[in-house]
């Protein structure tokens, strides 16, 4: 508690506001602010705001007090008399569509108490945070609040990070310590935490210097950061680091972002001979091609040895085919190392673990040893032999399915069934309205330009967690791509999409 309020108070000095600080009767900070909530944000900074959040609190809307996170429904959620609880950790593609599946499936015993905990408030499509950025969906397209998502379930939501699992080996069941002192019971627990940024420790001065592109925090970021050199005048340079696909759609969202201006460079450092080697030919022939026509210049067997900053700049210390080089960027980007989020995750319950942190399953996604806790997504795996495939959030979701139904069978004394991947062919955005997709027909149909980024905006829209959220995002992209006739439908859409979701609710219920 010390720990934010000393960063949030002087921040708020330097912002040349006064503040006061009291402890309230249940001993929250709340600082008292005499200066709008916007200049309060940036005021406490990334830091301050991460802390806090990590604490359990977060900065109110309106007031810019902070206050405490509350579970959206119980006091002790997943505590109602009688009834089991399942227990969903991380609601990302994984978690949140294990979490609705769950929701939606018919019980003969009745429903059990179905609890969805994650740090943030808001669930985050990933794919479409290069598409954010390039100004083609808003922030509620991108990332809809929880509350909102699960407004027309009975799944209790509950923000907070969960920092500890005990788990009972006689009984199965355990308890999650959330936050700073919820508690969250379960009998069934699934984990889906998924993976975030590790910055290698062989690279000086990365973790200080480098800004990620993995969460929505790091997407606002680069977003405020990209506005600033568009405003800024004379040359500038823009590096990102990682030539697979999550590198090279980020360097195009990045040159589209930075079209206007002539003197701007972008640079994609590939350590590798040559970008996104694993992925089709068609597919990397593509995002080549589009590169080259908005001028993103790449370096090949790039690797970077140490960042440092001198004058405001970052000096990127580079090996390119074993010379050592040194280049200046304004802004260097950071798309490589991305590890699971298991190793947070103390308490009593130790998870077996492979050499990358990934927690071990058996093809039914069970956690090896617990025949009550699931594991899928980015944070899990399955022997190399069973299923040799890569984490990507196709995976996550296909496995959600399993994930639920074989959470329902083993409560309902049905024989599990084993996860089977169908592999449904690539998409990524090269840019503003252009993309390449990849099929998997024969060796690799690829479609790309202003057809397949509109190919990935529909499947995206058909991929959206909720019926609700369909409406949301297909009205969006109606009104901007549809002309007159887009815009005129796109309401109508939504209605449509609404009501089809409390239908689907009532005949459920
Ligand atoms: C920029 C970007 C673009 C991508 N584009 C694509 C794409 O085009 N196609 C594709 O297939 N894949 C893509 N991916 C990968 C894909 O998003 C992931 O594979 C997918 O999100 C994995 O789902 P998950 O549920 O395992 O984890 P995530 O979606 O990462 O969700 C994990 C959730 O758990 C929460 N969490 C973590 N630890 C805790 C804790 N201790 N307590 C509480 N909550 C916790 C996190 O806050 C998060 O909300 C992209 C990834 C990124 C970063």
């Amino acid at each position: 508690k010390l720990g934010i309020d000393v960063i949030a108070t002087d921040r708020y000095r330097r912002a040349g506001t006064t503040c006061k600080r009291s402890a309230s009767s249940d001993n929250s900070v709340e600082s008292e602010q005499k200066t709008d909530m916007k200049t309060c944000r940036s005021a406490w900074g990334a830091e301050g705001t991460r802390l806090g959040r990590a604490a359990g609190m977060r900065p109110r809307q309106r007031t810019g007090r902070w206050q405490r996170l509350q579970c959206r429904a119980a006091k002790a959620p997943g505590h109602k008399r009688g009834k089991e609880s399942i227990c969903v950790v991380g609601g990302g593609f994984g978690g949140l569509l294990t979490a609705l599946k769950l929701d939606s499936l018919l019980w003969p015993d009745g429903k059990p108490n179905i609890v969805l905990v994650n740090r943030e408030e808001r669930f985050l499509f990933k794919p479409l945070m290069y598409d954010y950025l390039t100004g083609e969906c808003d922030v509620n397209d991108v990332a809809p609040r929880f509350e909102d998502l699960l407004e027309s379930t009975s799944i209790e939501f509950c923000q907070g990070e969960v920092s500890s699992i005990e788990l009972q080996q006689t009984t199965g069941k355990g308890v999650l310590s959330v936050g700073r002192d919820q508690s969250v019971p379960f009998d069934h627990l699934v984990v889906a935490v998924g993976a975030s940024t590790r910055f290698p420790l062989g690279v000086p001065g990365a973790r200080e210097l480098a800004v990620p592109f993995s969460t929505f925090e790091d997407m606002l970021q680069v977003e405020n950061l990209l506005k600033d050199l568009e405003g800024r005048s004379g040359p500038c340079k823009v590096a990102v680091a990682g030539g697979g696909v999550a590198g090279v759609e980020l360097a195009c969202a990045v040159a589209s972002c930075l079209k206007n201006r002539s003197d701007a460079t972008v640079l994609l450092l590939s350590g590798s001979t040559e970008v996104m080697e694993k992925c089709p030919a068609g597919h990397r022939e593509a995002a080549k091609a589009e590169m080259k026509e908005l001028g993103v210049e790449v370096l090949d067997t790039a690797r970077v040895l140490s960042v440092e900053e001198v004058e405001g700049q970052k000096q990127v210390h580079i090996s390119l085919g074993g010379e050592e080089r040194v280049i200046a960027t304004d802004l260097l980007l950071w798309t490589v190392g991305q590890a699971p989020a298991t190793a947070d995750l103390g308490g009593s319950y130790v998870f077996p673990v492979n050499e990358k942190g990934s927690i071990k399953t058996d093809p039914y996604l069970q956690v090896e040893g617990q025949s009550n806790v699931f594991a899928l997504g980015d944070a899990s795996f399955q022997a190399p032999e069973v299923s040799p495939y890569v984490a990507t959030a196709q995976v996550a979701l296909q496995q959600s399915d399993f994930c639920a139904y074989n959470i329902w069978a083993s409560m309902n004394g049905r024989k599990l069934v084993p996860f089977r991947y169908m592999h449904l062919g690539e998409m990524m955005t090269l840019g503003r309205s252009t993309a390449a997709i990849t099929l998997p027909l024969g060796s690799g149909f690829t479609l790309d330009g202003i057809p397949a980024s509109l190919g990935r905006r529909i499947a995206y829209v058909i991929r959206q967690p909720t019926l609700q959220q369909q409406g949301r995002v297909g009205r969006g992209l109606l009104e901007r791509e549809g002309g007159e006739a887009g815009k005129a439908l796109g309401p109508l859409l939504q209605l449509l999409a609404t009501e089809a979701d409390k239908l689907l609710q009532q005949s459920r219920a």
